[in-house]
């Protein structure tokens, strides 16, 4: 045996006796939020497709024809000559919908963040991260090379202590936080946040994965907050948009200087022309129907009422079980039940903190909720 798989095996091992090895497991989607895994038909809770985009007739068309016309895909850095027309009227659509001058498309979310930290911090500079921020923001952060402070999550008094501590030390400061975090479905005090950032003269980044499409009206999770000033935001078109791809929304010199200085915009490859195409049917059809976009929420909603959690904020609900062990022991007894719900372990979620995530989709049937309250209720912890 090589050195390299002993050691990759002894990593293995040690995973697994943790009950922390993951697997892929070849998952068909269907439309309607089923999907068929061993031959088993499910009913999935753990999708982001909060809409059912990705299986929209509108949006497969406008995939199918734009990949018909420019090709399966974008052959260049945007810079070269991957600058596919689609992707400009997409920006240009996005910004609308953020209020914002502009906007910059990239790969993916992660390489949104990847992309915009660095670009606007560096080794002079302080970024406050919230201590349950995405993956990808950390990881733009330490790419900056800036120095990384953690905030408490959601704590905004902890965050004021700590500019108050170190922002003249540096010479900017940049504020990073979900503005719904993927694993806990609540929603980041984003009007606070942006009084603070304004008191400090801090840059705020908001990452709108799970918000946009879902909350005010299909706007995302800043809108929730009229006033709110927040010069970075991200997002993603791979969760309710139904594709693929991320974005930052902000002013023109911000998305100008993203355009050429961003490292996940020069030096790779444009979005698919389809995944484009697809993003700007998601929004067609988020406009034409603006009852849809809540949805998911109210769906949250009437979970968390029938099995004693206080009000859902966002499509996301967890369910703290504790230990990874127990998690997917949770999760395969639900599976055994016909609903797909992953049990999310540490690192994604802290360790003693594994739980179930549901997500909930416009699609869901009302019937099948109830049945999964019922089958969920069980392991509510009754919280004093
Ligand atoms: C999923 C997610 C991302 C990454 O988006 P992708 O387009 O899937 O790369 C970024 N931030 C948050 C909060 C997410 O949940």
């Amino acid at each position: 045996m090589t050195s390299l798989d002993a050691f990759a095996g002894d990593k293995l091992n040690q995973l697994e006796a943790a009950s922390l090895l993951r697997r892929l497991k070849p998952t068909r989607r269907l439309p309607g939020g089923w999907v068929e895994r061993d031959g088993r038909r499910l009913l999935s809770f753990s999708d982001n497709d909060y809409l059912g985009l990705s299986h929209h007739p509108a949006v497969i068309a406008a995939a199918q024809a734009a990949t018909a016309e420019h090709g399966a895909g974008a052959g260049a850095s945007r810079l070269v000559t991957g600058d596919n027309p689609l992707f400009s009227a997409l920006e240009e659509r996005l910004a609308r919908l953020k209020g914002t001058e502009a906007a910059c498309l990239f790969g993916s979310g992660y390489l949104a963040n990847t992309g915009v930290i660095p670009t606007f911090a560096g080794p002079k500079d302080i970024v406050l991260v919230d201590q349950l921020a995405h993956a990808c923001i950390w990881a733009g952060a330490q790419l900056s090379g800036a120095r990384i402070i953690p905030f408490r999550h959601n704590d905004v008094a902890h965050l004021a202590e700590l500019l108050a501590e170190h922002r003249a030390s540096a010479r900017h400061a940049l504020v990073a936080t979900d503005g719904v975090f993927s694993m806990d479905g609540d929603v980041a005090p984003l009007g606070a946040l942006s009084d603070l950032c304004a008191a400090h003269d801090a840059w705020l980044l908001s990452d709108d994965a799970h918000g946009v499409g879902v909350l005010a009206h299909g706007k995302g999770s800043a809108a929730l907050f009229p006033g709110a000033v927040i010069p970075l935001q991200m997002g993603t078109l791979s969760k309710a948009l139904g594709a693929y791809g991320g974005y930052l929304c902000g002013s023109k010199a911000v998305v100008d200087l993203l355009k050429t200085r961003a490292r996940t915009v020069v030096y790779t490859t444009g979005l698919p022309p389809g995944a484009a195409a697809a993003a700007l049917a998601a929004l067609d059809v988020i406009e034409a129907d603006p009852d849809m976009a809540a949805l998911p929420l109210a769906k949250a909603r009437a979970f968390t009422q029938a099995v004693g959690l206080p009000p859902a904020t966002s499509p996301i609900v967890p369910v703290i079980i504790g230990e990874a062990q127990a998690a997917l022991d949770a999760s395969r007894a639900l599976e055994a039940e016909g609903f797909l719900v992953v049990a999310i372990r540490p690192p994604t979620v802290p360790v003693g903190a594994a739980r179930l995530r549901i997500a909930f989709s416009a699609q869901h049937p009302d019937a099948e909720i109830a049945r999964l309250a019922a089958l969920v209720r069980p392991f509510v912890k009754v919280t004093a």
